[in-house]
Parts: structure tokens; sequence; C-alpha cells
């Protein structure tokens, strides 16, 4: 029987790949430009092994021109090249990766900073492009070649005349439609904004000629405007630097530039791992609470780089919920470039990474707790309610790792104590963690029934906030003493002679009390006496878990 192969409509073919891909079409410069740094790099290793070859760092660049008449935008890059096999080979075959089998071949070397191994990146300028014309001559060859294509239908290959060794590549930029504008790739502002947001710290520099309003010379008050070539990158990401060598403030630019946000951080965590799984990141926690973080707009997420190169704004598998107040960015280079948000998820990488990370920012926090509370108190402020909303959620799931970083009012301090503290200081009598919730500090300690376990010389926990006591609850305990409200039935203080009392006075006062019952029989369950009280006559007290305030919130709730 005769095999057939398959057949595919090529441009459908490549229309689906690259949209199902890519989500925004300006990332076709960031693809273009990596496989442009991976051009150099392939030189770079080449010249580490092979003697006849020198490595003279201020030759190699990436340069991006824009011609707006013409429509043209160029990319071209001094790297190794490709020769018409090549050209072929990497470019005529979808998903056919050169970097990849360069990787494997150089396994043993220090290959592992080159970018590319999918084989799509290159397609992707066909989101903005009509035409693609390659012009490249390889390391060691004689002749160059032009490999142009418009898609569709294939592509063409002929010798080319070309001087040095490298590639450029020529996009012939797509007109204008009703709903796709493409002039913006022709701007010069434009390009500048995308390269520094993707490429900024791709290690060679991406030059373009920028065009610069500059005093005309010899003259005062006129002006002209004077082309100049500029590099736009930055090149060396702040987080591959030694910590050693970098100062607060550096840490602090770096979140301004990354507009993580407008305050100072209160906090940075950098980070630089290198065992099973390679990765820097740089961590901040934000001293003021963004304005929608308490609102459904707010998303949680890290920058997600690749080898020096973007790939996601907001990689919100990053963080977990309790800590999606972290701002800031992970770097690694077992991540692929053209990895799709779907895949993304399933990667062992980097469910390792998050992990690792959310380990980093507990400890952090605890040290930080530790070693300067001021600071723990101002960031708890803005973010202790999103700590106690993760004790609450799945299930009290991670209530591990919560519970040594929450902190609560406390009767005797009058300040934010910790559970640990508050254990720590309990008499030996003491069976229960009590606590009290109201609307306010001043309001709680007026309630009467605080006062019997504030007689006792016992330590409250003031709950001002909704989720205080839903996230008690989750918890049940901590170091093995149960929490109890001051205002539920049995306070584990009562001692024996009182209850004898108790009973003796609730018989004679039957009547008065049936009597109240009565009155009350829509509003209350039981009247009883009560031994707890001071100076107030009566008192308000539950018998099941939930309690008054409780009970306000979820009557509150919608169904
Ligand atoms: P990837 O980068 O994932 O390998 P691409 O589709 O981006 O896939 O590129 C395909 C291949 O084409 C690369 O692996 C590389 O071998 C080759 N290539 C692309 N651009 C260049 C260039 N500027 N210089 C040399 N080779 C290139
Ligand atoms: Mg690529």
């Amino acid at each position: 029987m005769e095999k057939m192969q398959f057949k595919a409509e090529s441009k459908r073919l490549l229309e689906m790949m690259i949209n199902s891909i890519y989500l925004q079409k300006e990332i076709f410069l960031r693809e273009l430009i990596s496989n442009a740094s991976d051009a150099i790099d392939k030189i770079y290793y080449k010249a580490l092994t092979d003697e006849t070859l020198s490595f003279d760092k201020d030759h190699y660049y990436i340069k991006v021109v824009a011609d707006k008449e013409n429509r043209a935008l160029k990319i071209s890059d001094t790297g190794i090249g490709m020769t018409k096999e090549e050209l072929e080979q990497n470019l005529g075959t979808i998903a056919k990766s050169g970097s990849l089998a360069f990787k494997k071949e150089n396994e043993s070397k220090d290959g592992h900073d080159i970018i590319g191994q999918f084989g799509v990146g290159f397609y992707s300028a066909f989101m903005v492009a009509d035409s693609v014309t390659v012009m490249s001559k390889a390391l060691g060859e004689d002749t160059a070649y032009k490999w142009e294509s418009e898609g569709t239908d294939g592509y063409t290959i002929e010798p080319y005349e070309k001087e040095e060794v490298g590639t450029e590549i020529i996009l012939k930029i797509k007109e204008n439609t009703e709903d796709e504008t493409y002039d913006e790739y022709l701007e010069e502002y434009r390009l500048k904004a995308i390269i520094k947001k993707y490429s900024d710290f791709i290690r060679y520099p991406i030059k373009m000629d920028v065009t610069e309003r500059k005093r005309k010379e010899g003259s005062e008050s006129e002006y002209e405007d004077v082309k100049e070539e500029q590099v736009i990158n930055s090149m060396v990401p702040i987080w591959r630097k030694n910590k050693s060598e970098l100062t607060a403030e550096d840490y602090e630019n770096f979140y301004n530039e990354k507009h993580y946000g407008f305050d100072k951080p209160l906090k940075h965590i950098h980070i630089n791992v290198d065992g099973a799984v390679r990765y820097n990141a740089i961590l901040f926690i934000p001293e003021n609470i963004p304005f929608d973080y308490y609102s459904k707009e707010f998303e949680k997420g890290l920058e997600l780089y690749s080898n020096g190169v973007l790939i996601m704004d907001k990689c919100a598998d990053l963080l977990p919920d309790y800590f999606s107040f972290v701002k800031g960015m992970v770097d690694s280079e077992d991540l692929s470039l053209n990895i799709s948000r779907e895949i993304l998820q399933q990667d062992k990488q980097l469910k390792l990474i998050a992990k690792n990370i959310n380990k980093k920012i507990k400890s952090e926090l605890q040290s930080l707790l530790k070693d300067d509370r001021q600071k723990y108190e101002a960031f708890y402020q803005s973010f202790g309610r999103q700590l106690k909303y993760g004790v609450y959620g799945d299930f009290g799931a991670n209530k591990e790792v919560l519970q040594d970083l929450l902190m609560f009012y406390s009767s005797k301090e009058k300040k934010l104590v910790t559970l640990d503290e508050y254990v720590s200081r309990m008499p030996e009598d003491q069976k229960y963690i009590y606590y009290a919730s109201g609307d306010s500090y001043e309001r709680i300690e007026k309630l009467p029934q605080t006062e019997m376990v504030a007689d006792k010389g016992y330590e409250i926990l003031y709950f001002t906030e909704d989720i205080d006591e839903f996230a008690i609850k989750m918890l049940m305990n901590y170091k093995e003493k149960e929490f109890k409200s001051v205002s539920s039935g049995d306070l584990g203080i009562e001692a024996e002679e009182d209850q004898k009392n108790t009973e003796s006075e609730e018989k004679e006062n039957k009547e008065l009390f049936d009597y109240m019952k009565t009155i009350l029989s829509d509003k209350v369950k039981d009247v009883r006496v009560s031994k707890r009280l001071r100076s107030h006559p009566v008192c308000l007290s539950t018998d099941g878990d939930v309690t008054i305030e409780m009970e306000k919130i979820l009557s509150a709730m919608p169904d």
C-alpha cells in the first residue's frame, strides 16, 4: 500500500499557529531580536573553542532601522548567519529550530544562554508583515543568500551580495486595515518602547538611529533634529548582578522604572538559585496598598523572563493569592520563550520556582517581623487582611504557612501582637486564647463580656475586621490552645462554687427569667444568670460556634 503524506494548508496553519501562540502582535520584534542575539551567541560559543576565531565585543550588535516611506523595518545582526541549507531548513520548515540543534551539539559547553528552541518565533514576523526578506552570510562562507517569502506560498532563495557575516531581515509592514493598525511598527518611539519592554536585557547592544532635538552649533536659540545612533537596551539585568554590588537605591530605581508602584518598596527580596531549577528573582513588598488591591480588577502576578527576555507581564501561577501583593520578576533559563499560557501552567520548572518563591517570601516576612517590627506592622496594616483571607481560603490548607505571620490587637499590650507572643505569655491556668469582636478597639473595650476574662488577668485579642473571626475559626487552635470568644457560653473560667451559686440564683429568680423569656421570645433563646459580669447588668452571649459578630456578617451576605 502506498503511504500518503498529510497535506496542510500552509497559510491557514501558519495563521492558526501564530494566533494561538501570541497574544500581541508587538512580540514579533522580541522574537527577531532574540534570534539575532542567539546568532551572536553562537559565534561567541564557537570562539571559545576555535582559536582562529576571536570575539571582539564591539563588533557584535543588533540594529533596528525603520523606513517609513517604504514601509520597511530592518533588523540586522552581526551573528553567525545562515548558509543556503540553513535558510531552507530553519526558515523553510515550521517548527524547525536550528538553535535547538546547536544547543544539543554543544551540550557539554556552556550553550544554555541561547534562547530559541521551538522553531516558530521567526514566523511571528508575518503577523505584521506582508513579506519577509532574509539576507544572510554564514560564518566561513563566501556566498550570501537571500530568502524571501510572503508567508503563504513558500519561499524563494537566490545568491546575494553581502560583505559582512551576519543576517539582515526586512519586513514589509502591512497596510492599516479597518480594525488593525500597523503604522506603529514604523514609529521610532514605539519601536524603542517595545525593545525596552521585552528585550532590555539582551546581552548585546540593540542600536537604533534616534532623532534628537539639539541646539544648532554656534547658535543660542536655533534647534535642529539630529539622527544619532543610540543603544536602546540596558543589557545587564540588575537581577544578574551580585547582591553586594547593589544598593537599596538601585532596587528602588528598578521598582520605579518597572512601574511596580509609585511608592517606595517596603522591602526587596533578591533571589539567585542555581540548583535543580535555575532562576533569578527580584521581589518587592510594596509600602502602600495599590488602589485597586482589594477589588476584582486587581491582577496578581510576577513578570516572567526566559533568559532575559520577557515572556509574560503577570504570571499569576507564581504567586499564591495570600501573597498577591508581592511585585517583581523572575528570570529562568530553564523556561522556553514561546511557551503559551496553557503549557506554562503545567510546567514543572515553573511549579518548582513558585514553590521556592513562596517559601522565600514567608521566611523574609518572618525575619522582617523579628528584626524590624515597625516595618512589619506597616506591612501588616496594608496587607494583613490578605493574609487572613489566606488562612480562611482553601479550607485552611495554608494555615501552617500563615499563622505565624498574623497579628491582632492585644488588650494588654495595646498594640498588635502575634499569636506566639500571646501564647508564650499565657498564665498556666489559662485554657484558651480569648478574643472579642466589635467595630473598634474602644467599643470592644467597653463590652460587658470582656470584664470577666480581663478580671482574671487574661489577655484578649480584639477583632475589628470582618475576616478575623472567620480566619480564627479556620485555624481552630494555635500551639494546641483553642480560640474562645469572650461572648461564648462557656468561658472555661467559672469556678465550681460559682456554678452552685448560679444554680440557686437561677431557681430563686425562675419566674422573673421566664417572664423575660416570653417577652423576648423572638429575640433570645434563653435568659440566664451570669457570673462574668462586673459593672454591667446584662450581656448577650451565644452558645453555638457562631458569634454575634459573625452572625451579623453572615446575614449581611447576599444569598
Ligand atoms: P527558534 O528561535 O525557537 O529556534 P525561530 O523560528 O525563531 O525558532 O528560528 C528558527 C531558526 O532559524 C533558529 O533556530 C535559527 O537557527 C535560525 N535563525 C533565525 N534567525 C536567525 C538569525 N538572525 N541569524 C541566524 N540564524 C537565525
Ligand atoms: Mg527564535
